[in-house]
């Protein structure tokens, strides 16, 4: 099942989208909803993200370029971080990069969407409590780190979390590829094999420090390949499965600086 949020004729919907056909849902993508009967054509409607996040927590270099290089022994604390969902755009909208620098990152990744309450949980039950799956891109300033190793200001400018296209509630997350395009130019692509902590690891293990809860977001890390790129550039990230999340890079206006 494929979940979106879009706006048609200024109102903002929920549906389900198989093809090109969108059927609209009311209710909780988490618990009870049902068919309106109203329907939607995909090339009539702009999607949005497709889920507001309760919160957003990514994993940092988390992935080797080929399974030699994947360590014996896991880092005993994995690098975490969080995103403020004031950061999350849809598919299509512009990624703006801030004012005095010239070039962000992007990074491709597979996000895992939280359905239920998770505290202590062990490895085996992780995917119990996963609803789904979408496309990530976790802009990235670098400019912005601390020299003192903290990430969050180079991770926090608005637009930096596109999300989408859809929620994928099927989907095998052990095996995918997390791919990335630049101008139609690949420049990411790995399998989830590739994952130094994997996704059932970072789970549990979040899950044993803080309570996740229903709709957080967790961003499991970018393959080998993100580079810096300029306005003007389009990226795709696409997951075979969930779809592509494409975005362009724009330059902050000098209106936005000044606000
Ligand atoms: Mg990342």
């Amino acid at each position: 099942m494929k979940f979106i949020r879009f706006t048609a004729n200024s109102t903002t919907y929920k549906g389900t989208i198989e093809g090109r056909e969108i059927k609209e849902i009311i209710g909780d993508i988490f618990g009870v909803w049902e068919y309106t009967g109203k329907t939607f054509d995909k090339n009539d409607v702009k999607l949005l993200a497709p889920l507001e996040p309760n919160q957003i927590i990514g994993i940092g270099a988390n992935f080797v370029s080929k399974v030699e290089e994947l360590p014996k022994e896991l880092p005993e604390i994995p690098v975490f971080f969080f995103k403020p969902t004031s950061s999350v755009i849809g598919p299509e909208e512009d990624i703006i990069i801030p004012g005095g620098i010239k070039e962000i990152k992007f990074e491709s990744e597979l996000a895992v969407i939280i359905g239920k309450e998770a505290k202590n949980i062990s490895e085996n039950d992780v995917l119990d409590y996963v609803f789904g799956y979408t496309v990530g891109n976790d802009v990235t300033a670098p400019q912005f780190f601390h020299e003192a190793g903290h990430w969050t200001i180079g991770k926090s400018f608005d637009t930096f979390t596109p999300l989408g296209p859809v929620i994928e509630t099927e989907l095998d997350p052990s095996e995918v590829i997390v791919e990335a395009r630049l101008d139609g130019v690949e420049k990411q692509n790995s399998s989830t094999e590739l994952m130094i902590v994997p996704i059932r690891k970072m789970i549990s293990y979040l899950s044993k420090v803080m309570t996740l809860k229903q709709g957080d977001v967790i961003l499991t890390g970018s393959p080998v390949g993100a580079e810096f790129v300029g306005a003007g550039s389009i990226i795709e990230c696409e997951i075979k499965g969930i779809g592509t999340l494409k975005n362009t890079f724009a330059a902050v206006r000098e209106s936005q600086l000044n606000r």
